[in-house]
Parts: structure tokens; C-alpha cells; sequence
């Protein structure tokens, strides 16, 4: 397929311009937080930096961070940089990991992020004459609502399913010819499961690409969902915080995000020093929105862990790009001193032929930390031999050990048993928080 762009004068770039461009909002934009947001001002000042300090994005690193817990403590509207009176959306993080946080938006706010959106689905391919089928929720999340003002402005006729009601999906999307999925992969893997039990092969849809975010998800789910429904999968990343998805979005390369630069002022972080790190190195995402109205962060840091690369991408794009992100710092599992990110978990059941339904629980016994995965036998090979279940667990618990360094507890229980995810799947159980 040939390249398409939504906005190529921005998409492809050059350097020289980009960084000109982001220089001079950046610069815009401090003045914007100075004058209007006191908790801002407060902040710089404890740093000991002014407005007039910051001349362009070689002063970036002189500017404090904002953490999630800034925002926290500035609930609901500490933070706001304009009259609500200019404000026409409210938006809310999942609250994943904690208390909400909520995001104000102008109907210029609305514009740019929809239009971030837009350049993510023409990257796909989408466009006049596509059905763009909706399955992120709608509503306080961003998921829904980004994609859906994306795909009217790239011209899709657009289907707001939001999530839930898996039969209807399906009906949908069977009678009315989907041809562009947006939902969590989680979903994606769900709605490719129901359509195979409900009879259909993969190349029966009329699907053929889907953009899934939100959430982690690896590069062997990217290839299940593929071939489960007979698409192309991309990622796209985003985050309430500074609009929603869009923030980052794949092209055809399908090998790391292009982050839209011209919007957001990326930066890789060590996550314990706060020390910026030189291109190529993994730490921490922290990000500057440099042309949001009511809701601008400074410095925000998103606790994803990931890594930068401006090596020049087929699709033409000349926007920086960001490897998928392991998850975040938090979600990083500390199991008797071992570090375990749930994605790596994923990568082995898959690779080892099981579905991408699975749970981690995780607990304390006797002073030690306990690791259990529940994995569902495939349907094909299932078993109700009890010498075959425990070989085929000592084996994947095996294969984990490889990849984690530690040895999980492998479970292997029946086909369809673990509860499947309609948004946001819920990965891991840490019971060891029940006791602290
Ligand atoms: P919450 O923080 O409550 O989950 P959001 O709905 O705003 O609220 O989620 C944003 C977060 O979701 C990001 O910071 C990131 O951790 C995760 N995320 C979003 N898109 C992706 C993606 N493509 N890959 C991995 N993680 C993602
Ligand atoms: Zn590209």
C-alpha cells in the first residue's frame, strides 16, 4: 500500500524545522502555565527558572517535572491553565493505578487530539469508503471518543460500538462490513476467539486493519490477533493526561511509534535520578505538550518505560519514533528481587502456543514472594489426563524460568475459564499489597 499522510507538511518534516517549530510553542507555552496555572509558577520557582529562561527546547531540562501526584493533589482543577468557560470536554484516565485524574479540554484541545488521531488512521490506511468499527469504550475514557473524532474527520463512516456486547459486535461488524478495528488487544484477542466459535474463518471479515492501545501488549499477541482475525494490527499510544490516544501511533513499518512531535516534546528519563538520557537508551517517557489550551503538562513524566529512535522509517515519516512500552515502572513486578514485567510472561505463553488469556497472581508465604500464572489449555489440546496437564506445566513453567530468571507456578486450567477483558485487561493480582 502506498504511504499516506493526514497532515505530510508536519509528517515529514524536517528536523531543523520541527525543532524550530517546538521551540518557539515551547516557549508559548511556559508563558501560558506561568501566567495562568499558580501551582506552575510555584513549581518553577522552587527550580529557580523563569519564563525568560526558557529560549527554546535547549532549555527544556531546566524545567521541573510534574508527576501523577502533582496532579492528584491539583484535583480537580488546580491545574487548569484557562477559564472552564473555555473548557467543552472533560476526559478521565482509566484509574488503573490509582485515584483518577481528570483532563479539561477547548474545542481547540478537541481538534488538535482528533486530529492526532486522524493521522494515526490514515497510517493505516483508512479513509473515505472504510466502515471504522469503534470498540473502545466511550464515555469518561479516552479511547472512544478520540478514535471516533478521528475517523470522522479522516472520512470513515464510523461505527461507535464502545465496548461490551460481544455478539453484537460481531453482528455489526458481519452485516454492516467493518473494515478498520479500534479497541483495547485484549478485545481484539476476545472478539477474534468469538468469531471463530460463532463459525467464521479469519478471512470470512471484511476487516482489514485494526489499531490497538491502551494497555501492553507484545509483539507474539500482535501476530495471534493477526492471524486470528486477518488483519494488520498497529499500536497506538496515548494517555488521558495529555489528550488521549494519538499521542504516539504506528505506520505500515509497524516497528515503533511515531510520536507527534509537533504537539509533544518527548524526552527519555532515568527513572531514579530524573537525569535525561541521550537518544537510544531506555528509562522513562516524560512528555511536554506544547500546544494544549486547558490542560498543558510540563515535563509530565508518564512512567512508561521505552525507548527513542530516530532512525529514518520507510513510511517517510520524520517524526521521532518510540518502541512499544514494556508497561509501566509500576506495573513492574519486584518478585524475590527479581524484576518481571507481566508482557514478558505473555511472550512465552504465546510463543508456546497458548491463548492470550491469562492471569498472574502474585503473594507472600512464609516471608517469600510466590509467582502463580493461570494459562487455559487450548481447546485443541485438551486434556483431562492429569499426567499430560503436569507435564505441560512443568514445561511452559520451564520456558518462563528462561525468560523471567525465576520459576512461576504454572496452572493450567480449562478453555475459557479466565474472565476476558472488554477494556483494560487486569493482568496480575499482587495480594502481597492486601498485607502491607
Ligand atoms: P490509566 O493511567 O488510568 O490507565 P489512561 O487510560 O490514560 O489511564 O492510560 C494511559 C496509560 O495506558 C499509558 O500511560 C500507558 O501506560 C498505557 N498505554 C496506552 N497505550 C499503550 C500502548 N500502546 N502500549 C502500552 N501501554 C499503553
Ligand atoms: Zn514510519
Amino acid at each position: 500500500m502506498e504511504n499516506q499522510y493526514y497532515q505530510k507538511a508536519i509528517e515529514t518534516m524536517s528536523r531543523e524545522d520541527m525543532e524550530s517549530l517546538q521551540s518557539e510553542r515551547l516557549v508559548k507555552q511556559v508563558k501560558h502555565v506561568w501566567d495562568n496555572v499558580p501551582y506552575y509558577r510555584h513549581l518553577m520557582e522552587e527550580k529557580g527558572v523563569s519564563p525568560e529562561d526558557i529560549k527554546g527546547i535547549e532549555d527544556l531540562h531546566k524545567l521541573p517535572f510534574l508527576t501523577k501526584d502533582d496532579l492528584r493533589d491539583q484535583y480537580p482543577y488546580g491545574l487548569l491553565a484557562t477559564d472552564l468557560d473555555n473548557c467543552v470536554r472533560i476526559q478521565s484516565t482509566s484509574g488503573t493505578t490509582g485515584r483518577r485524574v481528570v483532563a479539561f479540554y477547548t474545542q481547540k484541545d478537541v481538534d488538535l487530539w482528533e486530529e492526532c488521531c486522524a493521522r494515526a488512521l490514515t497510517a493505516v490506511g483508512a479513509g473515505k469508503g472504510d466502515v471504522c468499527h469503534v470498540s473502545y469504550g466511550y464515555g469518561l475514557f479516552t479511547g472512544g471518543p478520540g478514535l471516533n473524532g478521528g475517523s470522522h474527520k479522516v472520512g470513515c463512516l464510523t461505527l461507535p460500538m464502545s465496548s461490551g456486547n460481544t455478539e453484537r459486535q460481531l453482528q455489526f461488524m458481519m452485516d454492516l462490513g467493518s473494515t478498520i478495528l479500534c479497541c483495547t488487544p485484549s478485545y481484539a484477542a476476545y472478539l477474534g476467539e468469538s468469531l471463530k466459535e460463532a463459525g467464521y474463518k479469519p478471512e470470512d471479515n471484511t476487516l482489514k486493519a485494526g489499531i490497538f492501545g491502551a494497555e501492553p501488549w507484545t509483539e507474539e499477541m500482535r501476530r495471534d490477533i493477526e492471524k486470528s482475525l486477518g488483519i494488520k494490527a498497529y499500536d497506538i499510544y496515548g494517555l488521558t493526561e495529555t489528550s488521549g490516544p494519538g499521542v504516539s501511533f504506528e505506520c505500515q513499518a509497524q516497528s515503533g511509534m511515531h510520536i507527534n512531535e509537533d504537539h509533544f516534546i518527548a524526552e527519555i528519563i532515568d527513572p531514579d535520578t530524573g537525569e535525561v538520557l541521550p537518544l537510544g537508551s531506555k528509562g522513562e517517557l516524560v512528555f511536554t505538550s506544547i500546544t494544549k489550551e486547558a490542560f498543558p503538562l510540563i515535563r509530565y513524566r508518564t512512567r512508561d518505560i521505552t525507548v527513542l529512535s530516530r532512525e529514518k522509517c520507510s513510511c517517510g515519516r520524520t517524526l521521532v519514533k518510540m518502541r512499544k512500552p514494556m508497561g509501566r515502572s509500576d506495573d513492574m513486578l519486584i518478585i524475590r528481587g527479581v524484576n518481571v514485567f507481566p508482557s514478558q510472561i505473555e511472550t512465552v505463553l504465546l510463543k508456546e502456543g497458548y491463548a492470550p488469556h491469562y492471569q498472574i497472581v502474585v503473594d507472600r508465604e512464609n516471608n517469600s514472594d510466590t509467582l502463580d500464572v493461570y494459562v487455559e489449555m487450548n481447546p485443541e489440546s485438551f486434556s483431562d489426563v492429569v499426567k499430560d496437564i503436569e507435564e505441560d506445566a512443568t514445561k511452559l513453567a520451564s520456558a518462563m524460568k528462561t525468560m523471567l530468571g525465576i520459576k512461576p507456578k504454572v496452572h493450567l486450567v480449562a478453555p475459557k475459564t479466565i474472565e476476558r477483558s472488554e477494556g483494560k485487561a487486569v493482568r496480575v493480582i499482587d495480594k502481597r499489597k492486601l498485607h502491607d
